[in-house]
This record gives C-alpha cells, sequence and structure tokens, in this order.
C-alpha cells in the first residue's frame, strides 16, 4: 500500500479524536518550527549542534564562555530575524481560541506559539524564551536590543546595571534548573487533559519529554505528529508520520 493513504487515514483518526475530545493539550518542540525557517535541533546540519552547547555551569564560571554564549545567541537571532508562526502554530492557536485546546506545552523558545495569537497564559515554556533575557542574581528583565548594542560596543557580555550580575538569555540551558511554575502548570495541564498532541519534538529532552507520558498514564489519549518515529510512539493511541503544517492545518482549517 502506498503511504498516503495510510496518513490520511491517521490524520482523519486524528480528526475524530479531537472532534470527541473534551480538554486537548498540545506539546510542541522545534520541529513545529521548521516550517517559519528555525531549524531543530537534532535533525541533519542543525545549527545548534555544530557546536558543542555551553550548559549552565560553564556560563556562571566563565566570561570567556558568556562572552561565547552571546555572540553565538546574536548569530542565531539573525539567522531567524522575522520569523513567522506558520501553519502547524496558527492551527494549534485556533484550536485554543475555539475552546478546543485548553493550553500548549512547549519547548521551544522562539515565541512563536504567542505570536500566533495564543494569549500569554495558556502557553507553558518548559525552557524558557529567547526573546528577552534576565539577571542570573536579581532576576531583572532585560531587553535584547540595547544588550546587543553594548555588546557590539564593548565586547564584553551583558551585566545587569542593578546589581553587577551575569545577563542571560530567558532560556533554560543544559544543566540549569528547569522553572518550577512553568513544570507545575505543565503538570496541571496534562493531568487535565484527555488527548495530548504531540508536535515536532524527538522526545528525547528531560523531564520535558516525560509529560507524554505522564498524560498516558494519567488516562488521556497521546496523539504524536512527527516527520519521524519517536521513542514513544509504542505509547501512544496514534502516531501521524508526516509535516506538522499539512497535519494541523487539516484538523483545523482557517476560515474562508
Ligand atoms: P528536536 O530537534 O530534538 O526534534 C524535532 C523533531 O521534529 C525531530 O524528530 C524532527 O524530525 C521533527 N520535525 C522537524 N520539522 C518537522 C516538520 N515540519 N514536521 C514534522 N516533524 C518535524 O527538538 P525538541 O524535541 O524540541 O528538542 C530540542 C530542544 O532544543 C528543545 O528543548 C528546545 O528548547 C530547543 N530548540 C528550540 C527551538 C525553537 O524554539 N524553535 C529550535 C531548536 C532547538
Amino acid at each position: 500500500m502506498s503511504e498516503q493513504p495510510n496518513r490520511s487515514a491517521s490524520v482523519e483518526r486524528l480528526r475524530e479524536l479531537v472532534d470527541a475530545c473534551a480538554a486537548l493539550v498540545a506539546f510542541t518542540g522545534a520541529g513545529i518550527s521548521t516550517e517559519s525557517g528555525i531549524p531543530d535541533f537534532r535533525s541533519p546540519g542543525s545549527p545548534w549542534l555544530a557546536m558543542p552547547p555551553i550548559d549552565y555551569g560553564t556560563f556562571v564560571r566563565s566570561e570567556a564562555a558568556r562572552r561565547e554564549a552571546w555572540r553565538r545567541k546574536f548569530a542565531m537571532d539573525d539567522l531567524h530575524q522575522g520569523a513567522l508562526p506558520n501553519r502547524g502554530h496558527l492551527a494549534l492557536a485556533r484550536l485554543v481560541a475555539r475552546g478546543t485546546a485548553a493550553g500548549i506545552i512547549t519547548q521551544n523558545i522562539d515565541g512563536l506559539h504567542q505570536a500566533s495569537g495564543v494569549p500569554d497564559e495558556a502557553v507553558v515554556e518548559l525552557h524558557g524564551n529567547g526573546t528577552y533575557a534576565r539577571c542570573l542574581e536579581c532576576g531583572r528583565r532585560h531587553e535584547l536590543a540595547p544588550l546587543r548594542a553594548r555588546f557590539e560596543e564593548t565586547g564584553e557580555a551583558p551585566r545587569c546595571e542593578a546589581c553587577d550580575g551575569p545577563v542571560k538569555s530567558a532560556t533554560i540551558s543544559f544543566g540549569q534548573a528547569m522553572p518550577d511554575a512553568a513544570m507545575r502548570r505543565a503538570t496541571e495541564f496534562t493531568l487535565a487533559c484527555d488527548l495530548f498532541l504531540v508536535a515536532g519534538s524527538s522526545l528525547v529532552v528531560h523531564p520535558a519529554a516525560g509529560f507524554p507520558t505522564l498524560a498516558r498514564q494519567a488516562g488521556s489519549r497521546l496523539v504524536i505528529v512527527n516527520r519521524e518515529p519517536t521513542g514513544l510512539d509504542g505509547l501512544a493511541d496514534l502516531v501521524v508520520e508526516g509535516e506538522i503544517g499539512p497535519v494541523l492545518g487539516a484538523l483545523a482549517p482557517a476560515a474562508h
């Protein structure tokens, strides 16, 4: 049998599950943003893996590592400048707007769910947000544009003008503690849903990747939409192997 009929049958099954559910929660990874031009983490040619990631401990200890982290951050920002929400983000936003989806738990740091119109309170960012920065000592928020202007002028890694603490992009690095409030809200969303929809994650980064398993254990249905197999496919009620844009777009088409 060709692949196409299987795929359309599974998209049809997904639509039935979505129509029948009382509370859907989406769980997204870097794969939902590739259609917006932001490369994912693990696919071949990933710019993220071209250099070994700088872990949290190294960032805190080393001024040279902080400079390098900021150099990479601004270089990546240039690559993704102007990225807009795509069909996948917009379909999820429609599911939230019509009340089918209670919320979105995301591992992404690109802010594209909020940019697609999902209210802040319906988005849980497990790995933080790369569109601003925070002082690691006093927690003060810093905007990127002035940090960048100073970095380009002085070549020094940014420090907080209030307390002189090191300033870091508001993302969670390897080795950094997970944000308590986000973990709590993600757990609440996961335990309250009856359909947990994963889109675009290799499901290998923990503890984030524990949420699909938790949902399944709590009695929710689990659906995984991804272009390649994941380690949790065996646990899922339905696996849709395909591109997120057309699959989610078919679930919640835009009104004409
Ligand atoms: P990952 O790169 O490990 O996995 C992404 C998965 O999505 C892969 O299995 C890939 O085959 C699939 N995929 C890619 N494009 C797809 C498409 N259009 N349709 C269907 N499937 C597609 O990503 P992850 O599991 O999210 O883990 C990576 C970590 O890196 C995350 O924690 C995240 O914080 C960070 N990250 C974020 C971004 C972002 O914010 N956009 C980008 C890169 C990395």
